[in-house]
């Protein structure tokens, strides 16, 4: 059976026979991978940069997940604060929900790590060392001549290296740049089973991106599984102008000439012609590569392009349905909530609990005690001077340690006494 036949029935990189088929994409170049590259470097900037950043001397970002402390631009969540970050999250779900209705798999081509690592990083050393789509088939399936030997090992050894910057980075965003910085001065030895977990997380990172690569997106990812249930027809995506490219041929009436440049240069190997499939990634690579074709063969623009299913049918583009009304306005009221909640959140929070196992004692001075855990959290970047009062009755509060001095985005836990003066019944 053709490709053309069986696209449907197997994932593109795979035979007959259940076996990887390896995607040599064309390198893709246009206004639209030139648009795509510098949105990468910028984030790819900001994931570099950002554990180095510092708001009056407080890390931008930290996900410290250990000591249950989150610093988001700025802003630090502890473990008390879960409800806000619940929040977050939801709303960010239900954002990448909106998103994809409207807008198709967009994040994926251009916003997504995994992309923009492959693409953007890996891809663009191979085109670099190994050449273009043809040049790398032929390397790859040649023999070991002593040019694939140095080729191949010093892609690889630049791979590894990226890997292992790549989970430092990562390290980074969760334990802070200045403690990564202190554990790479200790020796190994003092810091082994870190290490070893370092190296085995680069173990993966390398393989991915060596040797697993598009299959991420096209058998592991669920965002990608999910395309089914989210697209409808109205949704904008990387589509082909079916309308004006049929009957394709080079001597057909319609537009495509069947060149397969589109597919030559798609990374996950698919022919968009074929309609929306999951493999699709909206990286717009075949986009770039089709306009190139238009302009030799002098026609418009545009026979791929982003539309939607009616817009391409109907020949108008349709953004704004209900559904995507009824999602702007869940996400709207979700993010006013979730700013409200954050602005009017307290800067100190204070849990006192009485001592477990303990009851209140009847003491010989005609007073009455109980022991209380006391856990105050600081959620400022200011150390905070504090101190606690009976204002209700009167008593005593006499608390384990001196001073209640509590450093700027720190956890205060003590003990106290609680004592009143027992009422002497006339
Ligand atoms: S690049 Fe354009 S013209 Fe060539 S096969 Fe693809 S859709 Fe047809
Ligand atoms: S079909 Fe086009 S947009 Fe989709 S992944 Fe392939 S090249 Fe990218």
């Amino acid at each position: 059976m053709s490709e053309e036949l069986t696209f449907r029935d197997r994932p593109i990189n795979m035979n007959e026979k259940g076996a990887r088929k390896w995607v040599y994409a064309k390198k893709p170049s246009g206004k639209w991978y030139t648009r795509r590259t510098i949105l990468s470097w910028i984030l790819l900037l900001f994931f570099v940069g950002a554990p180095f950043i510092r708001i009056n001397g407080h890390p931008l970002i930290l996900l410290d997940i250990a000591n249950r402390k989150f610093i988001i631009f700025g802003a630090i969540f502890w473990a008390q604060d879960t409800f806000i970050l619940a929040l977050l999250m939801l709303s960010f779900v239900l954002f990448v929900v909106l998103f994809t209705v409207t807008f198709g798999r967009l994040w994926c081509g251009w916003a997504c790590p995994q992309t923009i690592f492959l693409e953007m990083v890996f891809r663009k050393i191979e085109f670099l060392i190994e050449g273009d789509y043809k040049k790398r088939y032929k390397l790859d399936n040649g023999p070991w001549t002593s040019e694939k030997i140095i080729k191949k090992s010093s892609k690889h050894a630049i791979f590894i290296v990226i890997a292992v910057a790549m989970t430092n980075t990562f390290l980074m965003w969760f334990i802070g740049s200045e403690k990564w910085l202190q554990l790479i001065r200790e020796p190994i030895s003092s810091n082994l089973s870190g290490f070893i977990v370092m190296m085995i997380i680069s173990g993966i990172f390398y393989w991915i991106y060596s040797f697993f690569r598009e299959q991420i997106c096209t058998m592991v990812c669920l965002y990608g599984r999910m395309q089914g249930v989210l697209l409808d027809s109205k949704s904008i995506m990387v589509s082909y102008d079916y309308v004006r490219g049929e009957p394709r041929g080079a001597k057909s009436t319609g537009d495509c000439i069947d060149c397969h440049q589109c597919v030559s240069v798609c990374p996950t190997g698919i022919d968009i012609r074929n309609g929306t499939q999951l493999e699709c990634i909206n990286c717009t690579a075949c986009i770039d590569q089709c306009n190139k074709i238009m302009k030799i063969t002098e026609k418009p623009p545009g026979l791929i392009r982003f539309d939607s299913e009616e817009g391409i049918k109907n020949g108008h583009k349709t953004t704004w349905n209900a559904r995507n009304k009824a999602y702007s306005a869940v996400l709207v009221i979700l993010f006013s909530f979730f700013i409200y909640t954050l602005l009017s959140r307290p800067a100190v929070e204070t849990t006192i609990l009485r001592t477990p196992g303990l009851l209140f004692q009847e003491n010989a001075d005609n007073t009455i005690s109980n022991l209380y855990n006391i856990k105050i959290v600081n959620k400022t970047h200011d150390k905070i001077p504090l101190e606690i009062r009976i204002l209700s009755h009167k008593g005593e509060i006499k608390m384990a340690g001196s001073t209640m001095d509590i450093k700027d985005q720190a956890m205060f836990e003590s003990t106290f006494i609680l004592l009143f003066r027992k009422r002497i019944k006339k």
